[in-house]
């Protein structure tokens, strides 16, 4: 059992062989019950069962540990549950920001195995990204005891729309000289893998419905409240990307027609309303020019009037325009994430009141079971790097197949 082997089952050869259909399926799920499996799969659990001999016998599959990132919560687990060899390869996830790197490594059981990040300077080149990237995980590879032939592929989550099928940049608000570029082709260059690349709320989204706060909803809305505003769309557990990789910008509707221009050349955007920016710029005119999130969110949990109304602005704000995404979708769950989110309460009360207010179908109004569900998520720093494990866990055998 190594690498090759499982690079053959999630290669395009073996994609209907049921035990390709599981090694797939344990790659993007992490540990399931061989019940699990069949249920999942929708195979006999005979089919299951034979698989499994074989699979353990190569010793591709094995019991699995602890769980990996975070217990599920809700339903109890079963006694025995299988992953893949943890041994059988690793995965890079990548977050790139305005001016630092964070890198993440997960071996396919989706135990973390190491992170580490780096400071870049401004306006810093994809190929910079890709080279201290590169030297990152060299040194991650070396202290985790990883092969580089051991390493599946890289994800990377951009701060920005980036087009499915071209890994093209559409428009880059942190780094806004990588607009218009293909982003894989420097990472392809300096670690020969498979390149994933997706918009950093569509990597949260992910982290979230791989081990987080949407583990087992098909579908449901994720909205990123931090210094701006973002969010994904999920159906089928599949994330929208839109024709052109744009769907999801929740930040960018435009709330008020006549409101202040905004970075991306609207006026009124939901972001100028409900993003931290604007929380944290008020905030710096009493606390201080260098006032960041996590002291404004400390500030109003020890009681601070003004940065309690700061928080709670910003919570109806983003309520409101989430009712404007929930009339057009009216999802089962939507998964508040971003630092905002760290006030808790303080946040979520008035954006679910503000929902509420403007939604057409009003939780109140519905049984338990047809109302939409509004909670925080379970990463609030760090789920797009950990998405952007998830996106190579999850898409390898799928984009490896076309
Ligand atoms: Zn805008």
């Amino acid at each position: 059992m190594n690498a090759t082997e499982l690079k053959k089952w999630l290669g395009a050869d073996a994609a209907g062989d049921p035990t390709a259909r599981i090694v797939r399926l344990l790659s993007q799920k992490g540990s399931l019950s061989a019940a699990e499996i069949a249920r999942e799969l929708n195979l006999a659990k005979s089919t299951v069962s034979s698989a499994l001999v074989g699979l353990r016998a190569s010793g591709m599959v094995v019991n699995a540990g602890q769980p990996a990132v975070r217990p599920q919560v809700g339903t109890g687990r079963p006694a025995t549950t299988l992953s893949l060899n943890p041994s059988a390869g690793a995965c890079v996830g990548v977050l790139v920001c305005d001016n630092y790197i964070r890198v993440v490594m997960a071996d396919v059981s989706h135990a973390i195995l190491d992170e580490d990040r780096c400071e870049m300077p401004i306006d810093y080149s994809p190929e910079a990204a890709a080279r201290a990237t590169h030297a990152l995980v060299k040194n991650m590879c070396k202290r985790c005891d990883v092969r580089h032939e051991a390493l599946l592929g890289v994800g990377v989550a951009v701060p920005g729309p980036v087009r499915p099928d071209t890994g093209q940049v559409l428009r880059a608000s942190v780094v806004p000289t990588w607009a218009g570029l293909d982003i894989r082709g420097p990472f392809e260059a300096a670690f020969d893998l498979p390149i994933f690349a997706d918009n950093e709320s569509n990597c949260a989204a992910i982290a979230e419905m791989t081990w987080g706060a949407a583990v087992g909803f098909d579908d449901f809305v994720y909205f990123k409240i931090d210094t701006g505003i973002g969010g994904a769309i999920v159906v089928n557990r599949r994330i929208v990307a839109g024709r052109a990789g744009g769907a999801g910008e929740f930040g960018h509707m435009s709330v008020n027609p006549s409101g202040d221009l905004c970075l991306c050349g609207g006026r009124g955007c939901l972001e100028l309303y409900a993003g931290f920016e604007g929380v944290l710029r008020h905030a710096a005119r009493v606390h201080g020019p260098e006032i960041s999130i996590a002291e404004v969110v400390g500030l109003a949990q020890s009681g601070n009037v003004g940065c309690r109304r700061l928080i709670a602005d910003a919570g109806e704000a983003a309520g409101h325009g989430l009712a404007l995404i929930g009339t057009t979708f009216n999802p089962p769950l939507i998964v508040i994430g971003g630092r905002g989110a760290l006030a808790g309460e303080l946040v979520l009360a008035p954006l679910r009141a503000a929902y509420e207010r403007f939604a057409l179908i009003k939780n109140s109004e519905m049984p338990a079971e047809a109302q939409t569900r509004i909670i925080p998520g379970a990463f609030l720093t760090n789920d797009s790097g950990l998405g952007a494990v998830g996106l190579v866990l999850r898409y390898h055998g799928r984009l490896a197949s076309g």
